[in-house]
């Protein structure tokens, strides 16, 4: 998009809170990122099929940021718009939760638990928003959040605002179809089961506090290539916890957790990334697939 300027005047009489140049690493896990060319902050969900349209119809590149708990943007910044959801509105109704996709999870189980339903409780250390939990089909300790998803109403660039069930999403092993189709999550309904008493939040809290590295980081980077087969093992085995490029760093507590020293860029941990995978590779002839997703200039995936 080349006229910025003109596009900035013509949106922001649709939408006047829009702001131009805004740096986005502070609305990233690992505080990596540029600038945005503009930027808005989503409070209304109704606004994000507006937003999306507008992009469309301007030939504007668009990017829906959740949490920014799993995503790195490009050191360069980006070329679009950044639309960021923070729509939260929590609805519970007998054992259901209806959330709008910028609910943050440990706020949604929060209310879950308040009106004693349970199921998700082992998601309560996970950071990030409902909606960017279905996308990638957040989970731990066995449990995953597509496990309790009802119905999903969407955004679909053609079709409108459309529902669908669980179905439809194919969730598996840290993926949904929303990472094939673009479409997105406007509203997410969880069916969940009453609270166990058992299963208290503080245990859960406890647990991840001891296992997970601190500061500026955003959990696994890599997949693990099979159930049998985590990548922490694999890169542990390789020799590799502590290794380091710039200020990007294999954590020594969790082979497979990246952490910013400091100042660490996209640039440094693309490379960090790009030789974790080849010496795993050279070493157990095994590939590893990033979980993290990087983010280029345009919107684009980079590949690892
Ligand atoms: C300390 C830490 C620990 C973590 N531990 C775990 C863990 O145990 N298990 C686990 O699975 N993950 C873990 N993660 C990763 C992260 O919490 C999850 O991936 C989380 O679900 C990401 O949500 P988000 O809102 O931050 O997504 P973002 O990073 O904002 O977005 C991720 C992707 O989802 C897309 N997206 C976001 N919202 C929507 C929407 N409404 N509709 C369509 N697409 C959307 C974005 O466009 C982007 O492509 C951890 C992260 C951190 C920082």
């Amino acid at each position: 998009m080349s006229d910025i300027v003109g596009i900035y005047n013509k949106i922001k009489k649709i939408f006047p809170n829009v702001q131009q140049n805004v740096p986005i690493a502070p609305f990233t896990a690992y505080k990596i990122g540029g600038n945005a060319d503009l930027y808005y902050e989503v409070k209304n969900i109704d606004e994000i099929p507006k937003l999306i349209q507008f992009a469309e119809s301007n030939y504007l590149s668009y990017f829906l940021l959740g949490g920014g708990c799993n995503t790195i943007f490009s050191d360069k910044g980006f070329r679009g718009l950044l639309i960021h959801n923070k729509a939260d509105k929590i609805i519970v109704e007998g054992d259901r939760v209806t959330a709008d996709s910028g609910a943050m999870l440990g706020l949604v189980i929060a209310e879950a638990k308040k009106n004693n339903l349970g199921g998700i409780i082992k998601l309560v250390a996970l950071p990030g928003t409902i909606g960017g939990a279905v996308y990638g089909n957040a989970g731990a300790q066995g449990v995953e959040i597509g496990d309790f998803v009802e119905k999903v109403k969407l955004f679909d660039n053609k079709k409108g605002v459309i529902e669908e069930d669980n179905a439809y999403f194919q969730f598996s092993y840290r993926t949904s179809i929303l990472k094939q189709n673009a479409q997105i999550v406007l509203r997410v309904t969880l069916k969940l089961p009453p609270l166990d008493p058992r299963n208290a939040t503080a245990e859960v809290l406890q647990f991840r506090a001891q296992k997970q590295p601190k500061g500026k980081v955003a959990g696994s980077f890599f997949k693990n290539p099979s159930k049998d087969k985590a990548a922490g093992y694999l890169i542990d085995k390789a020799g590799l916890k502590g290794t380091s490029v710039g200020d990007m760093e294999v954590s020594q507590l969790h082979g497979n957790w990246l952490i910013n020293k400091g100042n660490g860029t996209q640039e440094d941990l693309v490379k960090l990334a790009r030789k974790l995978k080849e010496e795993v590779k050279k070493q157990f002839d095994t590939e590893l697939n990033p979980e993290n997703i990087l983010i280029d200039e345009y919107g684009n995936r980079i590949d690892i």
